[in-house]
């Protein structure tokens, strides 16, 4: 029995993830902490492993917390920059880490899908949606494949594109964000060559889609020693 405990534990994520775990045989939830609570909860329950879904500008403070006290981590919420994931990976060694923007199986094969059709197709523009109270943009998804697509087409001239209406351009790819209540999160990746295009889309319709991933990923950190980034690594 894995012993978890959840921060950000009142948000959409974080409760959906406490459900999760008390419906898993194989989990116990043991805290459930949020804004106002201690994360001392998370250590006086004698958690394993600590699931991260609070928000951008407290997911890096409260997993550094949580490794230096040597609680295997979890983290989900996005807007740890590639610095901050540096910063905390020296802080591993008694307890591991696992960061993952998207744990949406469908998510994870759009990623590696758009990497593989990148080295074929150089064109491409990524179109992300979400529910309009996220408060990050673009999504931490849509960086990823960004980054994904950038490594794959490495010998490609970065755009140098200023207008803002043709998106944010990120490792060179232009990414193009949308808000709108009725959205969980979906996402398109569109290659253009000449005379055609190739659309990749996935859409998380319903929260549930994150748990068998988040699942997962509770069971095995345990066995990933330092740092692992992504999904895939465990598929
Ligand atoms: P939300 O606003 O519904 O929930 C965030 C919760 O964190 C709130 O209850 C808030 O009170 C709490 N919180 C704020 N500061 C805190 C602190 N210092 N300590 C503990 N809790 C704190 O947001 P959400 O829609 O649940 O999304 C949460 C995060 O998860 C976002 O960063 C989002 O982008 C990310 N997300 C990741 C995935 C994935 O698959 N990795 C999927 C969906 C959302």
């Amino acid at each position: 029995m894995v012993r978890v405990g959840v921060v950000g534990a009142a948000g959409r994520m974080g409760s959906t993830v406490c459900q999760a775990v008390r419906d898993d045989p194989e989990t116990e939830l043991v805290a459930e902490v949020d804004a106002q609570d201690s994360l001392e909860a998370i250590l006086d329950a004698g958690a394993d492993v600590a699931v991260e879904f609070s928000l951008p500008d407290s997911v890096k403070r409260n997993t550094a917390w949580l490794l230096e006290r040597g609680v295997h981590t979890v983290v989900g919420a996005t807007g740890l920059t590639a610095d901050d994931i540096a910063e905390l990976e020296k802080l591993t060694g008694p307890a591991n880490l696992f960061v993952a923007p998207n744990f949406a199986i469908g998510a994870v094969l759009m990623m590696r899908c758009a990497e593989m059709v990148a080295r074929y197709l150089p064109d491409v523009e990524i179109t992300e949606l979400h529910h309009e109270r996220k408060v990050d943009a673009p999504s931490g998804t849509a960086l990823r494949t960004a980054h994904l697509i950038a490594e794959a087409r490495r010998d490609r001239p970065a755009r140098a594109d200023e207008q803002p209406a043709r998106g944010e351009l990120v490792d060179g790819v232009p990414i193009h964000s949308v808000r709108l209540p009725g959205i969980v999160a979906s996402q398109e990746v569109v290659f253009g060559a000449q005379g055609q295009t190739l659309t990749i889309r996935h859409d998380s319709t319903d929260r549930s889609s994150f748990m068998p991933g988040v699942l997962l990923a509770v069971k095995r950190i345990a066995t990933l020693p330092g740092l692992t980034v992504g999904l895939e690594h465990l598929l």
